[in-house]
C-alpha cells in the first residue's frame, strides 16, 4: 500500500472500537464519531460473548481486558415452565474446543473496555457526533457531516452504527428496513434468591407465556431477561412511557405459573427494567458502495436469540482490516469483505429468527410436543454451533 489512508467510523459501540484498533495494526489511521454526548456505559443489559468473539479479541490481545467485569458460563440448563428439566449443555471444555471460554459481561462494560481501549492506543474518539450526511468525492475523498454542523474528511467510511444505521440509510435509502420480530426483550440485575443454588450455567426456562433466562455471577448476583411477546410494533417511547412497577407487575403476571424463584428474580430488582424491542435485519443486496462500508449490526443485526451479533461485529472488523490491508482499492477491499462474510453471518440470523419462534409457543400440545422434542433439537444445534463458534480469524494470514 504506497497512500496513506485515513478511516472514518461512525459509531462507537461494539464494531466501531475494534474496528479502528484493527486498522491502527495495518497502518491505517482512523477516527471514531459516536452520536451518543458520552459513553452508554448503562446502555442494555449484558451480552454472552461467544468463544469466537473473544478470540477476536485475542487476536488484538485484549481479551484479558475483560476479566475484570467479565465471567463464564458453564453451560446451559433448560426447563419447561413446570420446573422439569429438559436438556443440558456444557460449555466448561470451550478453551480446548474453540480456543476461549464465553464471556458474559454487561453491555456498558463491554463499550467501556473497547473504547477506553482505543483511546489508550491514541485513536481519537469524539462524542456527541450524530452523522446526518455524507458526501463521496470519486473514489478518492468522503466527507461526513454531523446534526452538530461540523464535519470531517477522509479516504473511506466505515458505518458501525448499529441495526437503525443511518449511514445504511444515506448510502442505500431503498435498502430494507430492520424487522420487527414480534418480542420485546427485557431484563435487569438482582441478588440471587436465598435457598436458591446455580450450577454457574444459564438458566433457560420456557415458562408459560414468556421465556425466562438467567445466570448469577459467582458473588451472587443475577443477570437476567425475559422475552415478552408483544405482536405489533411498539412506537417510539411507547415502552418508556411504561412505569418500572407497572413492568414488573406484568412480568410477574407472565410467570406467575413459572417456578417461584422466577418471581423472586423479577421482584428483587431494584429500579428500572430494561425493555427492548427485538429486531433483525432482512438480507441486504449489497454492504458497500463507493468509499463507504458497513459492519456488524448496520450490515446484517440479528436477534439476541443467537447470542453471535456481537460476535460477528467483532469478526467483520478483522476480516475488513485483513481486506484493507490486502487490497489496493478500497472498493475492491469492500467487495472482498462481503463476498468473505455474507454467507455466514446472513446464516445465523435465519437461525436466530427460528429459535425466537420457538421459544413463543403456548398452546398446550405445542408445548407438549417441543418438550419431547427439545432434547434432540438442543443436541442437533449444539452440534451445528461447532462450525460457528470455531470460526478463528488468522490474522497473520493473506487474505486470498
Ligand atoms: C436485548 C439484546 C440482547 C443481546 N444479547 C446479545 C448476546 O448475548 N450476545 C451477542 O453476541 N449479541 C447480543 N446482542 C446483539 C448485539 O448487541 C449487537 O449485535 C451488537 O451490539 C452489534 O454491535 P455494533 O457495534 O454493530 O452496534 P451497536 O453496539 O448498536 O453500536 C452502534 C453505535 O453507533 C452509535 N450510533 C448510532 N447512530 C449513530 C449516528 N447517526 N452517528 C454516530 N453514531 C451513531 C450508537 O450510539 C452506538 O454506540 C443483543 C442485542 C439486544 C438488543
Amino acid at each position: 500500500m504506497t497512500t496513506p489512508r485515513k478511516a472514518l467510523i461512525i459509531g462507537c459501540g461494539i464494531a466501531g472500537p475494534v474496528m479502528a484498533l484493527f486498522l491502527q495494526q495495518v497502518g491505517i489511521e482512523a477516527e471514531i464519531y459516536e452520536a451518543q454526548p458520552t459513553g452508554m456505559d448503562e446502555a442494555g443489559a449484558f451480552l454472552n460473548l461467544a468463544p469466537n468473539g473473544v478470540n477476536v479479541l485475542k487476536a488484538l490481545e485484549i481479551d484479558h481486558l475483560l476479566e475484570a467485569d467479565g465471567f463464564h458460563s458453564e453451560g446451559m440448563d433448560f426447563f419447561n415452565g413446570d420446573g422439569k428439566q429438559l436438556a443440558q449443555l456444557e460449555s466448561s471444555d470451550e478453551e480446548q474446543r474453540f480456543g476461549s471460554r464465553n464471556v458474559m459481561i454487561k453491555r456498558g462494560q463491554l463499550h467501556q473496555v473497547l473504547r477506553n481501549e482505543a483511546i489508550r492506543r491514541n485513536i481519537p474518539v469524539h462524542f456527541g457526533k450524530k452523522l446526518t450526511g455524507i458526501q463521496l468525492h470519486g473514489f478518492q475523498h468522503v466527507t461526513a457531516r454531523f446534526e452538530d454542523g461540523s464535519e470531517a474528511e477522509g479516504n473511506f467510511l466505515i458505518g458501525c452504527d448499529g441495526i437503525h444505521s443511518r449511514t445504511r440509510q444515506l448510502i442505500f435509502p431503498n435498502a430494507p428496513q430492520p424487522t420487527y420480530t414480534g418480542m420485546v426483550d427485557c431484563g435487569g440485575f438482582a441478588q440471587l434468591p436465598s435457598g436458591l443454588s446455580t450450577s454457574g450455567a444459564m438458566q433457560m426456562i420456557f415458562g408459560k407465556k414468556a421465556f425466562f433466562g438467567y445466570i448469577a455471577k459467582p458473588d451472587g448476583e443475577v443477570y437476567w431477561f425475559s422475552n415478552v411477546a408483544w405482536p405489533k410494533e411498539p412506537k417510539r417511547n411507547e415502552l418508556n412511557a411504561i412505569s418500572a412497577d407497572e413492568w414488573r407487575q406484568r412480568l410477574l403476571h407472565n410467570h406467575s405459573s413459572d417456578p417461584a424463584h422466577l418471581l423472586e428474580i423479577i421482584e428483587s430488582t431494584p429500579g428500572e427494567i430494561g425493555k427492548w424491542p427485538v429486531y433483525d435485519m432482512p438480507s441486504l443486496p449489497t454492504w458497500h458502495k463507493g468509499l463507504v462500508c458497513l459492519i456488524g449490526d448496520a450490515a446484517h443485526a440479528t436477534s439476541p436469540h443467537s447470542g453471535q451479533g456481537a460476535s460477528m461485529a467483532l469478526e467483520d472488523a478483522a476480516v475488513l482490516a485483513q481486506c484493507l490491508r490486502d487490497s489496493l482499492k478500497v472498493e475492491h477491499a469492500f467487495a472482498k469483505f462481503e463476498n468473505l462474510r455474507k454467507e455466514r453471518v446472513e446464516k445465523i440470523v435465519r437461525q436466530a429468527r427460528r429459535t425466537g419462534n420457538g421459544k413463543m409457543v403456548s398452546n398446550p400440545v405445542a408445548v407438549w410436543f417441543r418438550d419431547l422434542v427439545l432434547p434432540f433439537f438442543i443436541k442437533q444445534g449444539a452440534k451445528a454451533s461447532e462450525e460457528v463458534l470455531s470460526y478463528k480469524v488468522e490474522w497473520e494470514r493473506e487474505v486470498a
